[in-house]
């Protein structure tokens, strides 16, 4: 696929401002592939891994942030360890996500990946830990269509205590909250 590259966007502080947020300097990148050749999930996103990281060079923040490929990355840090110029692209990932959410721009098709997301930290800030039960009824609240997957192992979830009604919340859940406010 063509991609036009605007003087806009190559002046652009998008890298900088990636860096600023995550520590991680994209520049150090030159584009080898090992990460993309070791993802799990490369056969499914829309872009390789090693091309998100090239659109952050590039300043081309509208196809990085509406990527698929943000929300498909199943953070399992491969591409980070075989990375010889030690990028963490799977922590690139994460501020990804997050500054799609921000601007309101997280692809579409991702629906129900992103409000997974969101019930999923909702769950941390709230409890200071996963609580699955709170966790799914949030997300399935929000996505009715998925009301009734999963539905039967519910049951036999809960007879093995895998599944608790009560969520458990950690000592320091207050720590926690704050840890949200702060890098809000
Ligand atoms: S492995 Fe590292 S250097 Fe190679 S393309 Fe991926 S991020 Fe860039
Ligand atoms: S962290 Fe994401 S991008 Fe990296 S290898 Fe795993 S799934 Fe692929």
């Amino acid at each position: 696929m063509k991609i036009k590259i605007t003087t806009k966007e190559l002046k652009s502080d998008f890298a900088k401002e990636v860096k600023e947020r995550s520590g991680i300097d994209v520049k150090k990148c030159y584009q080898c592939g090992k990460c993309t050749a070791g993802c799990p999930v490369a056969y499914e996103m829309d872009y390789m891994p090693n091309q998100i990281i090239r659109f952050v060079q590039l300043g081309l923040r509208h196809e990085a942030l509406t990527s698929r490929t943000i929300w498909l990355c199943a953070s399992c840090i491969t591409c980070s360890t075989r990375c010889p110029k030690e990028v963490k692209i799977a922590e690139l990932m994460d501020v990804l996500r997050e500054m799609a959410l921000e601007e309101g721009v997280a692809n579409p098709k991702e629906k129900n990946i992103t409000t997974f997301h969101k019930a999923f930290l909702n769950s941390v800030k709230k409890h200071g830990r996963i609580s699955e039960f709170w966790m799914l009824s949030e997300y399935k609240r929000k996505r009715p269509k998925t009301a009734l997957q999963d539905i039967e192992i519910g049951p036999q979830l809960m007879l093995k205590g895998k599944l608790s009604l009560t969520p458990h919340d950690i000592k320091g859940k207050k720590s926690i909250k704050r840890i949200f406010e702060k890098f809000k």
